[in-house]
Parts: structure tokens; sequence; C-alpha cells
């Protein structure tokens, strides 16, 4: 119990030991190790500077060897705050609760482009749906209660890929449009590791053009001035609910493109990265981008299937700050990306 889980964080590993140690009674935190947490209780892993984790390991009367290779992320790619890194795998922690008896929370689970469990093709679940959470050490107390109370059966997508099922009614046609964005997130999950994993100029720079992409796509809006950035409007077609980053105050044009970073809903970061997927062409997302829309236009909802008209939809109604703001990035990109971007944004 005292070694690292596979892709566990340093935060998850001390709240485990702290967990062992309360409840099998074995030994008592230090009062050094709870001081030094109570001052760190809403940072996570890639808080950890050398001095910092030289401070934390003076504390601990058994260290792990590999707890360096756990301090710092594998990318910054899209990576969260620490108190936005909230999502978790319900399947995944129903697992934990056999094994380390309590949930262990995977580094993975830090980015807002990991929407899917890799492990059991399931959709990450929203915990601040249910909870709130107002510090690290608790979210992993809340996935247990929420892993429990979910049932883990209706959680596999895959079992409910169908492609003969009859679909007559809204609800089904929304099922399965759920069922195809989740498809063309979960290859573009796998491009964005592949991507992190190459560390060339190359993967680098499609990198930022996903990354400037889902900023415009998610971001935030002048509440009763701007309508809606078109992400929102869909994903609350979808569920039924509402998680768009409104204000009424006067919100900077650089802020509203940072809004990706408060988006705690996991459907919709999925659908965000489902749109970046279709307008980069990625193999396989155009083709299920066309049934989607279909059965969008089936129940009465506007969804372009051609990638300008997808991107204008995306980027508002011009003329608009996000629009000119991509515009000026291109400049920046290689040419392919350039290529690739000019063909959808005219
Ligand atoms: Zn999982």
């Amino acid at each position: 119990m005292n070694e690292f889980y596979e892709d566990e964080s340093i935060s998850s590993w001390l709240e485990r030991q702290i967990f062992y140690q309360k409840y099998e009674g074995t030994k008592r935190v230090s009062p050094s190790l709870s001081e030094y947490l109570l001052g760190r209780m809403t940072t996570d892993i890639d808080y950890y500077s050398k001095n910092d984790l030289a401070e934390l390991t003076s504390y601990l009367s058994a260290v792990p060897v590999d707890i360096f290779v756990h301090s710092s992320p594998v990318s910054t790619h899209y990576l969260l705050p620490s108190m936005h890194r909230t999502n978790f795998c319900r399947a995944c922690v129903v697992e934990d609760l056999g094994t380390a008896r309590t949930a262990v929370w995977r580094q993975s689970w830090s980015y807002g482009w990991y929407v899917v469990c890799d492990k059991h093709i399931c959709e990450m679940t929203s915990p601040r749906r249910y909870y709130p959470i107002r510090y690290v050490g608790l979210r992993s107390e809340i996935a247990c209660r929420v892993s429990l109370e979910a049932p883990i059966d209706t959680l596999n997508i895959a079992r409910f890929i169908d492609n003969d099922l009859a679909i007559d009614c809204d609800q089904r046609r929304f099922d399965r449009i759920k069922i195809l964005i989740t498809e063309i997130a979960i290859n573009a999950q796998n491009n964005i590791r592949h991507l992190i994993l190459l560390r060339t100029e190359a993967a680098s720079a499609e990198l930022k053009v996903i990354q400037d992409l889902t900023s415009i796509i998610l971001r935030r809006h002048r509440r009763g001035i701007e309508s809606e950035p078109y992400c929102f409007q869909l994903a609350k077609k979808l569920t039924g609910q509402s998680h768009a980053l409104g204000s009424s105050s006067r919100i900077l044009n650089k802020q509203a493109l940072t809004g990706q970073y408060e988006v705690s809903d996991n459907f919709t970061r999925m659908l965000a990265l489902a749109i970046v997927a279709v307008l980069m062409r990625y193999p396989e997302a155009n083709r299920n981008w066309t049934k989607a829309a279909t059965l969008f236009g089936e129940s009465g909802f506007l969804a372009p299937q051609n990638r300008s008209k997808l991107y204008d939809a995306s980027v508002g109604e011009p003329p608009s700050y996000t629009r000119q703001w991509f515009k000026r990035r291109l400049n920046a990109y290689p040419v392919e990306f350039r290529i690739l971007c000019t063909e959808f944004c005219q």
C-alpha cells in the first residue's frame, strides 16, 4: 500500500496513506506533515517544486523510490488548475475500492482532454454535478460515494453501440449522437496522447492548434449580450442541462478565451474535442459527425456537416473577436496547419 499505483498522483498517494492510518490506526500522521498538507489543500501534483518535494519526503517515514517520477505532469497541454481536476472514472473507482480500499487519483484525470476512461471506455464523471469540492483531499471521498451510488452496468458505452438500433424518437437519437460523439472523442484523445509522447516540433504545433480551437469553442460569453457559444447550446440540447460559462459582468476578450479551464462538465469537454477533431479532419471524425448532424437535423436542431459552417457556428457571428484572434494565430502555424485551417476559416 506504500507503493504508487500506475499513473497515480502524489496527492492521491498521500491521501491514501492518511486514509490507511486513520482507518487502520497503524501510525499517526506527524504534526509536521499535517501542517504541510494544510497549507496545500487546494493544490495537486504539479505543484511540487524540488524544495517542496524534499520538505515533503522529510516528513515521511517511508518514501517510495519513484516519488520523483510522479512529481510533475507528463504535459501541460490542457492541464487543468488543481481545483478543477475533479472528474473521474466510476468504474476505475469501484475497482480501486476492491484493491486499494479507496479511490486512486490518476494523473490522466488532471487533463481537460482526457474525457473517456481508456480502460473502461466510459465517459468520465463530473462530481460537481452532485457535490461541491472545497479542497483536493475531498475528491476521493466524493468519488467513492458517487461511484457506489451509480449503477456500474450502465457505464460501458461499448454495449450501446448498435448501428441497427431503430431510431424513432428524440431520446433514442440523442443517445445515438452521444455514442457517435464519444467515438470521435476517444480517437481525438488517443491522438493527443500520441502527440504528447512524440515531443516533436510538428506534434507541439498540432497541439497548439487543438488548444486554440478548444479555447474558441469553450469560450466565456457576456450573458444577455451574446448568445451562448454553440458547443454549450449543443450540450444543453443533448443533456438537458446548461453548463455555459457566462458572466453578468464585462469579460475581457482575453479572459473569454481561457474559459476551457473553468469547464467542469465532462460532456461539454468531450463535445468540444469532437468538434476540434472534425475541424482537424481526423480519421472517422467526419463520418461520425455527418451521422450525428443528420440525427440532430431529424430532431429539429441545426448541426452543420460542413467544416466551414461548423467553424462559423462555433466561433460566433462575424465580426467577432474570436474570429479575428484565430486568424492572427494562423500566421504562426506551420504551413500544413495553416492550409488545413484555411479550409474552414475563410
Ligand atoms: Zn476507468
